[in-house]
């Protein structure tokens, strides 16, 4: 915990965690030593762990990467960060992310960009770790902390872990609690971890999943030990390559890694299946008003009487409107809009309603593939890391980062991604396996097999 905490300390530049909890950790590492000491070690006993923003930890600000929740304190530890800390993790503090996990570059943050510790090849640029969990990755892959928390709604955990050379499990909907995590889109949102290997994912998600009656999507069925799967390899599954992913403008290397993980599987025993999923264009505008009309609903609570900032006004309604005005960015102004917009009387069924239908379709679609094949195989992100700036005048392009990875969240089906190779920059690039609800051992399997 030390040595962590001394790298975390030293590693302002990145900007990755907006936090560090230093007596909080040496608090939870001596009390370690003295479990270790005993001899009755928990199953993370020690293991120093970063811990996303969006989950509330009691005593400890938590801002979810906005100005509207300056100051606030939450006085109960979300259900996640709770399970991690009864298997006996340290917190080393809390990781920066995109305001109330908006974003794919982790460049909406009241507390400003995080940097991803990779580089092109000759080029000081400075790169995206991805989004919105780029504290988490960016911490993870420059070895900050062991471990980390993230959350997936529409690819959160996948793509940061992609671009940055890094391991990112979401689970099942319903596998971990979103007790006490921040909402930005309820019916998305889902916990998981973001670690070097797959071991450690395996490790860390059977210590945050599990059900929790606070939360009533979460859902009662036993976690099973994921760490003692990993070696039964993939002989025999089927595994689905879907073409509908094979988009235009995927970079050549992107398309040839691909083919190196058929190759892989099939090697390892597997059997390669070609798989057409013809909804799939539909799964990013579909998302595109999903997510924002749950987070516009969800985002109404901070008004400036509840929670974090106020700014004052004789007049209540102006206390609202200039309170939201000043502490919500950009990016979550446009989510509110649209969200009100596809809600409102007049576009609801147009928009909304029609999206809802759509998302069942994507749903009958996958789980009529997936009824003929194990896991899906697809690439992580549609791209390796690109640069701080490069897409924020532009956020439709920034949206299509989420084109590989929202499907699964629509459908609550759980995907992981994988280091797989580098492309000629030398950045890495990240495979995805989708899997079966609630078979994350098969996706385990898959992506131990890939690693
Ligand atoms: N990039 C997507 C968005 O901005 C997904 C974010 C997430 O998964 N939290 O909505």
């Amino acid at each position: 915990t030390d040595a962590y905490l001394e790298r975390a300390g030293q590693a302002g530049p990145l900007n990755a965690f907006v936090r560090i909890t230093d007596d909080i950790a040496r608090k939870q590492a001596e009390d370690s030593d003295a479990r270790i000491a005993r001899g009755d070690a928990r199953p993370l006993e020690g293991i120093p762990l970063g811990i996303k923003d969006l989950f509330c930890t009691k005593g400890v600000t938590t801002q979810a990467g906005s100005h509207i929740l300056d100051g606030f304190t939450p006085t109960y530890e979300s259900t996640v960060s709770q399970n991690l800390f009864d298997d006996g993790a340290v917190m080393l503090g809390k990781l920066n992310l995109d305001e109330f996990a908006m974003g794919s570059s982790n460049e909406t943050s009241y507390f400003g960009p995080v940097v991803n510790p990779w580089r092109r090849e000759g080029d000081e640029a400075k790169l995206t770790p991805g989004g919105s969990s780029g504290g988490s990755s960016a911490a993870v892959s420059a070895r900050l902390c062991a471990g980390a928390t993230a959350t997936d709604t529409g690819g959160s955990i996948r793509q940061p872990a992609s671009v940055t050379g890094t391991v990112g499990i979401k689970p099942t909907y319903g596998r971990c609690s979103r007790w006490g995590i921040v909402a930005f889109a309820s019916s998305l949102d889902q916990a998981g971890p973001i670690t070097r290997d797959v071991r450690d994912a395996a490790i860390m998600l059977k210590s945050m999943a599990g059900h929790d009656a606070k939360d009533s999507t979460s859902i009662d069925c036993p976690v099973p030990d994921y760490e003692a799967v990993l070696d039964q390899g993939v002989k025999g599954l089927k595994i689905g390559v879907p073409k509908e992913y094979r988009i235009d403008g995927m970079p050549v290397e992107i398309e040839a890694l691909w083919q190196q993980g058929i190759e892989w599987l099939k090697d390892a025993g597997a059997e390669i299946v070609d798989v057409s999923l013809p909804m799939t264009k539909y799964a990013l505008p579909v998302y595109y008003i999903v997510a924002p009309a749950e987070a516009s609903s969800n985002l109404a609570r901070y008004d400036g009487v509840k929670y974090g900032l106020r700014v004052e006004d004789d007049n209540i309604h102006e206390m609202y409107s200039k309170t939201r005005a000043a502490g919500f960015g950009a990016e979550v102004q446009r989510r509110i809009l649209i969200g009100t917009y596809v809600l409102s009387a007049g576009y609801y069924d147009a928009y909304y309603i029609r999206a809802q239908k759509v998302r069942k379709k994507i749903f009958d679609e996958m789980m009529g593939v997936l009824n003929g094949v194990d896991l899906l195989l697809t690439p992580s992100t549609p791209s390796a890391a690109f640069g701080l700036g490069e897409k924020t005048a532009d956020p439709i392009s920034m949206y299509l980062n989420d084109i590989f990875t929202v499907t699964a969240n629509l459908a609550g089906l759980p995907g992981i991604s994988v280091p797989a190779g580098l492309d000629a920059q030398q950045l890495p690039l990240g495979l995805q396996l989708i899997g079966r609800p609630f078979d994350e051992e098969t996706v385990f399997r898959g992506a131990k097999a890939l690693e």
